[in-house]
């Protein structure tokens, strides 16, 4: 067989592997609608259990669905800057040319040796918070990190969904484990009738609370995470900069790294809807007026960037 053939038939595969996790948990849900609505049917809770099930279910689906953000096209190497990459073939040179390429573009972070970074699968010029994810085979802006249980990346894009997708699964099994706990114990008390519907309901308990735990966990981290302004590969790996690593290095503050992941309105911080829009202006603006690392210090700041102390100026006419 053709070794392109064989190629695609590996990356189909790969395709319906990935989505097995997502199926996996859209089965547990489903079959705890089917456990709760049809089989414990408490009638007083199944208004909330909806609100709750429909928030939860929204917020998974925004953060399968949204598409990851790929760098803007002014990170991308022209055809004329590869041809000059490729002539050179020493590292200092080839520093030296990323150099050039990116004195114009908004950039503070290097690599730990203090190189341009460069993501050499797809030739560009990594913004800041930015990190090639090897599954999704792309460059992810801020990226957090890829999820198997949404089969997506979680980046700049839908890191918000992310959140609420962990805050209502969390409601939903603490809603479910609350409301069926009095069933929960009627059973090992044989309290209950003897039908089908109790075996659901101690399933049901077993699993909400079991998820419960597991789901607490991972959301007080990533509120940790959100009020330090750090994604998931920053705490494993501080970012750094020209004056070296600084763990802190895109901290705003409490309220205003909040605010980078749930935008200002706070009509919209508890719904699955982009609202990030601010930053993502102030992201392009900067990049098309071509922020440079001299204009930036001319204004008495620390070299941050994309989501970082760039904000402080936003509204304000930055650069002339
Ligand atoms: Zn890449
Ligand atoms: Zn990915």
């Amino acid at each position: 067989m053709a070794p392109s053939g064989s190629r695609s038939i590996k990356r189909s595969c790969q395709t319906v592997l990935y989505w097995i996790p997502v199926l996996f948990i859209n089965l547990i849900v489903a079959w705890s609608y089917y456990a709760y609505v049809v089989q414990l049917c408490i009638v007083v809770y199944l208004l909330a259990y909806h609100v709750i099930f429909i928030l939860f279910t929204w917020a998974y689906w925004q953060t399968i669905f949204t598409k990851p953000m790929n760098p803007l096209k002014e990170f991308h190497l022209s055809h004329s800057d590869k041809e000059m990459l490729e002539r050179e073939d020493r590292g200092e040179s080839q520093q030296e040319v990323l150099r050039r390429m990116a004195k114009d573009l908004p950039i503070y972070t290097r690599t730990m040796s203090g190189a341009i970074r460069f993501c050499d699968r797809c030739q560009l010029v990594k913004p800041d918070r930015c990190h090639h994810c090897s599954v999704c085979d792309k460059c992810i802006l801020k990226m957090d990190h890829h999820c198997p249980w949404v089969n997506n990346c979680v980046g700049f894009s839908n890191y918000k969904f992310f959140m609420l997708f962990l805050a209502y699964s969390l409601l939903y099994c603490l809603f479910i484990t609350a409301t069926d706990l009095q069933y929960f114990i009627k059973f090992w008390t044989n309290g209950l009738p003897d039908t089908q519907a109790k075996f659901h309901i101690m399933f049901l308990f077993f699993a909400a609370s079991m998820f419960s735990v597991s789901l607490a966990s991972l959301f007080v981290y990533h509120c940790w995470l959100v009020f330090k302004n750090r994604s998931t590969l920053e705490a494993v790996r501080a970012p750094a900069f020209r004056h070296g690593a600084d763990k802190n290095g895109f901290s705003l503050g409490l309220s205003k790294n909040f605010r980078q992941v749930f935008g200002d309105e706070m009509r919209y911080w508890l719904l699955p809807v982009f609202s990030s829009t601010r930053v993502l202006k102030t992201l392009q603006a900067s990049t098309r007026r071509r922020v440079t690392w001299d204009n930036l210090r001319r204004l008495n700041t620390r070299g941050c960037s994309f989501q970082g102390k760039l904000q402080r100026f936003d509204g304000e006419p930055m650069f002339h």
